[in-house]
């Protein structure tokens, strides 16, 4: 048996990686400012930590979705620039957020109504980032809607409750840089932010670029670009280059020791539904991980795990718990280690082939490992 005490699942996340990407993404964005996003738990890699990492590499912002990400961050003792961008009308803890100094994204002029309501309620103005839909048809103000919200919060900031100090965006197809839709959304960004700084507003911040944007197109940088997965070392844009290929290293090694080996008999089906039968005498290896803990389902026989010595596939179905790999003759023990992804130079695999295994990408692999794996912090 292996002999090493400890968690059976474990991510490793190399902090010096975090800290080299982002040094990386600071160099790619040149006069720009550098945003870590670091919702979702840091895409999985652990808020406080990978804050820190970041804030620590130069990332002058943080940036969060939620509220309560952006609580965590200030009640840790995280200070700084921190934008958190997604808000339901009624969040509890806007007035919290506004007290700590917490940046907030509005797009319709509700958002501007309750910034206001919440600085008042702490006698300190709300610090706005008015976000225009350019395009994405998700968050943000049409340009129909536009002049009506820069007007309001406008109004505001003259009452002395709010400060309008970005303007921003968030584009549909960086991934696919040279796609026409990024042309005519930076194109509606600039009209965006001309209209709002016609009515008055003195920005400190224009932003729209994510980790694709941050790394392909110079021309979408503005003031301050926001990447989220490229701070973890993931690249954006498979298609085009691996991380190696933008100066990042993935950040992130998830393994898992053997819980069982055994010899099985030729023709034994393997796990639910005998999607896999074993092709001869071999040797069976259980892996303690499954789609609770975020390996994909969809990587029933595809998944990538490196396992006494070789790459192998998950033989069968991924379970709630646990999958199984077909060893061959390998010698193998309950308590080995094995990889499924790492950082892709040492013959693991990689998130990113596990997203190909499953029909994902990369950022959810990473961002959906459940709270049943340990995380250890290391700074390689
Ligand atoms: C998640 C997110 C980002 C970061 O995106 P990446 O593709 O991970 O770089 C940037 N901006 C917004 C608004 C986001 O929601």
């Amino acid at each position: 048996m292996g002999d090493e005490l400890g968690p059976s699942r474990t991510a490793r996340i190399d902090l010096g990686a975090i800290r080299s990407n982002v040094e990386s993404l600071r160099a790619h964005a040149g006069q720009a400012e550098v945003l870590a996003v670091v919702k979702a738990d840091a895409y999985g890699h652990g808020l406080l930590p990978s804050a820190r990492a970041a804030r620590a590499a130069g990332a002058s912002w943080l940036g969060v979705a939620l509220l309560e990400e952006a609580l965590a961050l200030r009640a840790a003792g995280v200070d700084g620039r921190l934008l958190a961008w997604l808000l339901a009308p009624g969040e509890p803890r806007l007035a919290d957020a506004v007290a700590a100094d917490v940046d907030l994204s509005v797009s319709a002029v509700w958002g501007v109504d309750e910034a206001v309501a919440a600085a008042r309620a702490v006698g300190r103005p709300a610090r706005l980032h008015l976000k225009a839909d350019t395009g994405l048809s998700r968050g943000g103000a049409t340009a129909a809607d536009w002049d009506q919200l820069v007007a309001t919060a406008l109004r505001a900031e003259a009452d002395g409750t709010v400060r309008v100090v970005g303007v921003w965006t968030h584009l549909a197809w960086a991934d696919v840089p040279d796609h026409p839709t990024v042309d005519k959304q930076l194109d509606a960004f600039a009209y965006a932010v001309e209209r709002a700084e016609r009515a008055g507003a003195r920005l400190e911040v224009r932003h729209a670029a994510n980790s694709a944007a941050t790394l392909t197109r110079p021309d979408a940088r503005f003031d301050l670009v926001r990447p989220g997965l490229a701070v973890y070392g993931l690249s954006p844009v498979p298609q085009l280059g691996g991380p190696e290929a933008y100066g990042l290293r993935p950040a992130m090694t998830l393994t898992a020791k053997l819980a069982l080996v055994k010899r099985v008999p030729e023709g034994s089906g393997v796990s639910y539904g005998h999607a896999y039968v074993t092709p001869r005498d071999t040797t069976v290896g259980l892996v303690p991980l499954g789609y609770a803990d975020g390996v994909p389902r969809h990587a029933s026989g595809s998944g990538p795990v490196l396992a006494a010595g070789r790459r192998r596939k998950v033989a069968g179905r991924v379970c709630m718990d646990q999958f199984v790999l077909d060893l061959g003759d390998d010698a193998a023990a309950a308590g080995d280690e094995v990889v499924l992804f790492g950082a892709g130079d040492d013959g693991a695999p990689t998130a990113e082939e596990w997203a190909q295994a499953a029909g994902t990408i990369s950022y959810e692999i990473v961002a959906r490992l459940g709270p049943r794996v340990h995380r250890v912090w290391v700074d390689g």
